[in-house]
């Protein structure tokens, strides 16, 4: 399973969501068609990361040295953006009861 999520990317997506199930803080600042504004929190430090239509943009040092899509814009643009709109739960039908109590 890990090694499946690593192939992804070169590495990239598996380790931003190994690092938000890890305890990352999403916290959505806008979201609209096609425009995704968050920040991710951990380890006491904070990101900005900015989507908007094809193009993105992060806070971090790996972002703007290299203008590559880091693992912050990974999460923002899958599990954070997926996060931050309000989802309806699914509801599931409750487990059958095996046999009859009492
Ligand atoms: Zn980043």
């Amino acid at each position: 399973m890990r090694k499946l999520l690593a192939k992804v990317e070169d590495g990239r997506f598996g380790r931003a969501l190994a690092g938000f199930v890890a305890g990352w803080q999403w916290e959505c600042k806008v979201r609209r068609e096609g425009e995704v504004h968050g920040l991710i929190r951990y380890s006491g430090k904070e990101y900005r990361v900015v989507i908007a239509g094809r193009r993105a943009r992060c806070s971090c040092a790996d972002f703007a040295a290299r203008g590559l899509f880091c693992k912050h814009i990974g999460v923002c643009g899958c599990g954070g953006a997926g996060r931050c709109r309000p989802e309806v739960p699914r509801r599931q039908p409750p487990p059958r009861p095996g046999g009859k109590f009492g």
